[in-house]
């Protein structure tokens, strides 16, 4: 692959102060209009544009993100990326994801630090490793590892996990998936950004859309802050906020929004080398390259769009990670943040067509999209340039929440992102 930030150029750039760094992506204006707009500048949204432009040849194509791009769930999140859930539906969709991850830093020329470090859900009791067995069984049948753990196998794979038979929830054994782990979320978000700038698509921060323009019943394009634009089609993946898009259609999604939060430890020395995860105990934790414990939950109770954390969470969660890792107890906590989160009632996203011709809407992903980011921008592109869904998304539809057709994933799904 031919590189443009050769050695050369980093040294011609740190003699130069970087006077003559060129800008990862362009800051163009508006134009008056394009084919489509992808409204939402998160890891989904450049995805989205990325492969209309590389693998559908739609370049005329703007992002438009209200903020700065990444800054929402994309920028929050605990990054966790596996494939492994019930359904065919989902474990297909998840599954093309995690095979886009794999080549991701590769495609874009961009260290996305995709580390394939391994997931572990914990079973505590019966019911949940009979669970974990249908699921890895379910996996198996879709050609996607995943493994069932002894808790003799776990203790070697995380020797400072509380296994102990005594334990107030005793780890009766997991799920493992070696190929799942974590990857730099902000790196996603500017890798996308990056590449599909280089394909010709404009990203435009600090560009909030207020209004969608129709007109006998298709759209036309997008009222902004920065003015009217027109589009032939248009893509909404904005996540925490597709409800609020949705209401300015006319439209009225089966969704409801809900913060939910993390938090970071300051940086210890290379302890915890695989991703845990316990619904029953409602707790995740992994480290991050920098040394940062990173630990989550569930969603919030309440419905609403604060972002911030809240005490509450942060002793529930931290009395969960100290029930198996009590081994962290004295260590001290840097951060914490929340974002929001769409969830939808079967707890799988939404990925195709409205009632509105040309507006599409991909949402609905809940506590764990930022997994499916590659593979949500693929099938989302595909569905906006040739007007139908890919066979990965044609279940994903609107019209199943009035059908009956519903993909249930609470179970993989769960504080389990
Ligand atoms: C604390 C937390 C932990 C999580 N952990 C995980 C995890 O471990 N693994 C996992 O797979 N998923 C996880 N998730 C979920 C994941 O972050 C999201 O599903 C995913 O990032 C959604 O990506 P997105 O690009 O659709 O959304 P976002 O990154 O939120 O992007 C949407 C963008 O739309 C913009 N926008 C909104 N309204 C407008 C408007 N009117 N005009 C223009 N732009 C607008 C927003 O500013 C935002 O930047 C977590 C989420 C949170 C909050």
């Amino acid at each position: 692959m031919k590189n443009k930030y050769s050695i050369f150029s980093l040294a011609r750039n740190a003699v130069t102060y970087h006077e003559n760094w060129r800008e990862a992506w362009r800051s163009p204006e508006p134009r008056k209009g394009y084919d489509v707009i992808v409204i939402g500048g998160g890891g989904h949204g450049l995805a989205t544009a990325y492969y209309l432009a590389s693998e559908h040849g739609i370049r005329n194509v703007a992002v438009l993100e209200k903020n700065w791009i990444g800054g929402g769930n994309t920028g929050r999140n605990t990054t966790i990326v596996r494939s492994n859930y019930l359904w065919d539906e989902s474990a297909h969709l998840y599954e093309k994801s995690l095979r886009l991850w794999e080549g991701l830093s590769q495609k874009l020329n961009y260290n996305v630090m995709f580390s394939q470090r391994g997931v572990m859900n914990l079973g505590h009791t019966l019911q949940d490793m009979r669970d974990i067995e249908r699921r890895s069984n379910a996996n198996y049948l879709n050609g996607i590892d995943s493994e069932v753990l002894r808790p003799e196998q776990i203790r070697q794979i995380v020797p400072i996990m509380n296994t102990s038979p005594h334990a107030r929830y005793p780890v009766l054994g997991a799920s493992f998936q070696r190929r799942g782990g974590v990857a730099r979320h902000d790196a996603v978000a500017w890798g996308f950004a990056r590449a599909a700038d280089r394909e010709g698509v404009d990203i435009l921060q600090n560009c909030e859309v207020t209004g969608i323009l129709r007109h006998n019943g298709a759209v036309t394009g997008v009222e902004t802050n920065r003015g009217r634009i027109q589009a032939k089609k248009v893509g909404v993946v904005v996540a925490g906020h597709s409800s609020v898009i949705a209401s300015m259609a006319g439209l009225r999604l089966p969704i409801e929004s809900h913060p939910l939060q993390a938090l970071v430890s300051e940086p210890l020395k290379p302890i915890l080398h695989t991703v845990v995860m316990s619904n029953a105990v409602h707790g995740y934790i992994s480290q991050s390259d920098k040394g940062e414990l990173v630990i989550g939950a569930g969603v919030d109770s309440y419905t609403g769009y604060g972002q911030r954390g809240s005490f509450s969470v942060v002793e529930g969660n931290i009395g969960a990670i100290v029930e198996l890792f009590p081994v962290f107890s004295r260590v001290r906590m840097l951060r914490q943040w929340g974002g929001i989160v769409d969830v939808c009632p079967d707890a799988c996203p939404i990925i195709g067509k409205t009632p509105i011709r040309g507006l599409y809407f991909n949402c609905g992903w809940g506590t764990g999209g930022f997994k499916a980011t590659p593979g949500s921008g693929w099938v989302f592109a595909h569905t906006i340039a040739r007007g139908e869904p890919h066979s990965l998304n044609a279940a994903f539809t609107l019209e199943r929440f009035s059908t009956g057709a519903l993909i249930d994933e609470h179970g993989a799904a769960g504080v389990a992102h």
